[in-house]
């Protein structure tokens, strides 16, 4: 019996430090024992979000298949995140790397602590421009609507663009 694989589309997010740099470390630390990352996004720069005194975030959105439920897989982002060094003090403050599960298979899970599809996925540019490259069909489990329609319906004007 092999126990159930899941998707999972995560979102990595650095402000702080060689950012391109601390995702591919976190990319390389999940593929060691989260699961297989099959698909990811381009890195995309915005501005940040929330406090606009702070130098801009990159993100990008992988795909990581993993046998690990939900929780499992918070506490695997979370030491990531810990282990990466990210400093928690101020709420939205700079970052060196942020790790957000957008979705996981079709589920919604609300728990307390974590909740999915991600209580942001369709607020935020930054989330829905990396994600709709590689999964615009996907349809949000709540909202009933792909990522692609999600996009096109955002209010969130921040800018997001391609970083070379
Ligand atoms: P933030 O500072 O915005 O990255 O929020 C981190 C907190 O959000 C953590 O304490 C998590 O327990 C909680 N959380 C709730 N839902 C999620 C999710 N889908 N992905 C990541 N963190 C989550």
């Amino acid at each position: 019996m092999h126990p159930p694989m899941n998707n999972a589309y995560l979102l990595l997010g650095s402000n702080d430090g060689d950012r391109m740099q601390l995702m591919h470390t976190a990319i390389t630390m999940l593929e060691k024992n989260g699961g297989t990352v099959t698909s990811r996004s381009s890195v995309y720069e915005t501005a940040a979000w929330g406090i606009t005194e702070q130098p801009a975030f990159l993100n990008m959105v992988i795909l990581l298949q993993t046998t690990k439920t939900p929780t499992e897989l918070l506490a695997e982002t979370q030491y990531i995140e810990t282990t990466l060094g990210r400093q928690r003090e101020i709420k939205w403050g700079q970052r060196t790397l942020d790790i957000d599960i957008l979705l996981f298979n079709n589920e919604i899970t609300e728990f307390p602590g974590l909740t999915i599809p991600h209580p942001f996925l369709h607020l935020r540019r930054f989330t829905l421009v990396p994600l709709a490259e590689i999964a615009g069909l996907y349809e949000h489990p709540k909202l009933k609507k792909t990522v692609t329609e999600l996009l096109a319906e955002c209010p969130d004007k921040l800018e997001v663009r391609k970083y070379a």
